[in-house]
């Protein structure tokens, strides 16, 4: 590759890199001490991956007789170094796959297509030769165009273009040797060093558009297999047929009857497969409960398909309310039943980027329990718990609906008034201070128990625009400190204000 180019690729900031969980499994792939049940673990994490690798196994690839029914059959069946294989297809190509926005949308679409078809052609391909090695074919047939995915995301006022222009391979293969001086499997295998994807991969992907040694059946296969997936693409798809069934005849020695029993299998194979590469995420989020339940994911997925349709459909619809509980638990405060930090966190972040962008105020109040210690000292633990447990009860019922009340920690909380200003915020703050105050909290011994609160309120968007999340929380959380050192009992806001409660 000319030295600008990998300049410019090495400094690109728009260079898609493989998602951690592609990290971990390109590690796997490295370790030679990688067993099936590491690899399982790795696996497990991620549902969306989980949910693939079962959907695969099931698949008319593997015209298994029996239903794999959870990830560990799954996984047991594919054999380890299937596992990997297929994982990677996965997870390398996450971030490349053509099927969200972006410029160039048509042609990366097409391209992101053809490695597809290509992935299934190389597999078949092998197997037709008597290769046993079908996912690593089909990974390597999968990543035999990553570099026009690369450039085309990386490079695209000059790449898009090229990509246009070129009616098919040969074309753009001159294109791109005319107007960047390398070919699109130079800047792949480059890639895949990069990314220190496992070195035949790297191999087949150089020499996947010349190959370099005719005698090598795994990159031969590699190298045929985006001239069969022409003959999808092509317009005229009884020349590309014929092209490829020439070159296949030269180079693999197989005849017509054969090479349609390929293009057969291809066929058949070949809607599952895209559905499966084109499938969205899930959840980019990994809530922790629900990965623990991926295996009964996977198992829901498999109820879904079976023909037993409407008991599968109660079954499926029992375990999808069990898994939403679950995402739902994991967002919430075990104690006190209102958001937990981390999903205080993460609205917090979404509130904040949606009060930028449209110039919305956004209020946020930090709220702490006073002398919350004596109450655990006077009435125990236990009772400190039913005043949390009050407490954030009453918070919510004061607030509106499109407010958030978090439990920060402890006997601190925080209230987020969306599109709400300063002073405002401030009055409704106080105003739930009048009412707490009014509201018993637990019965103890010597009568109802009341508890007050300190709070400080902080705003983005008002007379402050603050840089981010944490500078907010952090001035919201200094002017509690603020009402705590003039006496507790009362909200203050950040700016002035002339009467505390
Ligand atoms: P201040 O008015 O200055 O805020 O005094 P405070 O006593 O409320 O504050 P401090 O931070 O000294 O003590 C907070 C107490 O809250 C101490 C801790 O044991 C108690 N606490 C924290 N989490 C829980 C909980 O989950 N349950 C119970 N019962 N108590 C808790
Ligand atoms: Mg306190
Ligand atoms: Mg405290």
């Amino acid at each position: 590759m000319p030295p600008e180019l990998t300049a410019v690729l090495a400094l690109c900031r728009n260079l898609p890199s493989p998602p951690g969980i592609a990290l971990r499994i390109i590690e796997l792939a490295q370790d030679p001490e990688t067993d099936i049940t590491t690899a399982a673990d790795v696996i497990a994490i991620d549902m969306a991956l989980s949910a693939r690798m079962l959907r695969i196994a099931n698949s008319p690839l593997y015209a298994s007789r029996r239903r794999i029914e959870n990830l560990g059959q799954a996984l047991t069946m594919l054999g380890l170094n299937a596992t990997i294989s297929l994982a990677l297809g996965f997870t390398v190509t996450q971030n490349l796959a053509a099927t969200g926005q972006g410029q160039g949308q048509d042609v990366r679409a097409r391209a992101w297509r053809r490695s597809i078809l290509s992935a299934l052609a190389a597999s078949l391909l092998g197997q037709a030769r008597g290769l046993r090695k079908a996912e690593e074919l089909m990974l390597a047939g999968l990543l035999q165009d990553i570099g026009v995915l690369v450039l085309a995301q990386s490079e695209p006022d000059r790449y898009l273009p090229l990509l246009r222009e070129a009616r098919d391979n040969d074309e753009l293969l001159a294109l791109e040797r005319e107007q960047l001086d390398c070919n699109h499997a130079e800047v792949g295998a480059w890639m895949g060093e990069q990314w220190d994807l496992p070195r035949y991969l790297v191999e087949a992907i150089a020499h996947s558009e010349a190959p370099a040694t005719p005698e090598d059946t795994f990159q031969t296969c590699v190298a045929l297999s985006g001239a069969v997936a022409d003959i999808w693409l092509s317009a005229d798809a009884d020349a590309a047929r014929e092209k490829a069934l020439q070159q296949v005849n030269e180079a693999l020695q197989l005849d017509s009857a054969q090479f349609d029993q390929v293009l057969a299998r291809i066929g058949e194979a070949l809607p599952e497969i895209s559905a499966l590469f084109e499938t969205t995420l899930i959840s980019p989020s990994r809530v922790q409960q629900l990965i623990d339940h991926a295996q009964e994911l996977a198992t829901l997925r498999n109820l879904r398909e079976m023909q037993d349709a409407a008991l599968a459909r109660q079954r499926a619809d029992e375990f999808e309310a069990r898994a939403n509980r679950l995402a739902e638990q994991a967002h919430r405060d075990a104690l006190t039943g209102v958001l937990n930090r981390r999903q205080l966190e993460a609205v917090l972040e979404q509130e904040f980027l949606r009060a930028t962008r449209h110039g919305w105020p956004l209020s946020v109040a930090f709220i702490d329990l006073d002398d919350f210690k004596k109450i655990n000292d006077a009435h125990g633990h236990l009772l400190g718990d039913q005043v949390l447990r009050a407490f954030a009860g009453k918070l919510q019922e004061h607030l509106r609906n499109s407010d958030t009340v978090a439990r920060f920690g402890g006997e601190e909380f925080i209230a987020l008034l969306p599109n709400t200003t300063e002073p405002v915020a401030l009055e409704v703050v106080r105003r739930v201070l009048g009412s707490i105050v009014n509201t018993p909290m637990a019965e103890v011994a010597s009568g109802p128990l009341f508890v007050t609160f300190s709070a400080g309120v902080a705003t983005q968007g008002g007379y402050e625009r603050f840089a981010d999340v944490q500078d907010l929380l952090k001035a919201a959380d200094d002017v509690l400190y603020r009402s705590k050192n003039l006496g507790r009992n009362r909200v203050i806001a950040r700016s002035p204000s002339p009467t505390p409660a």
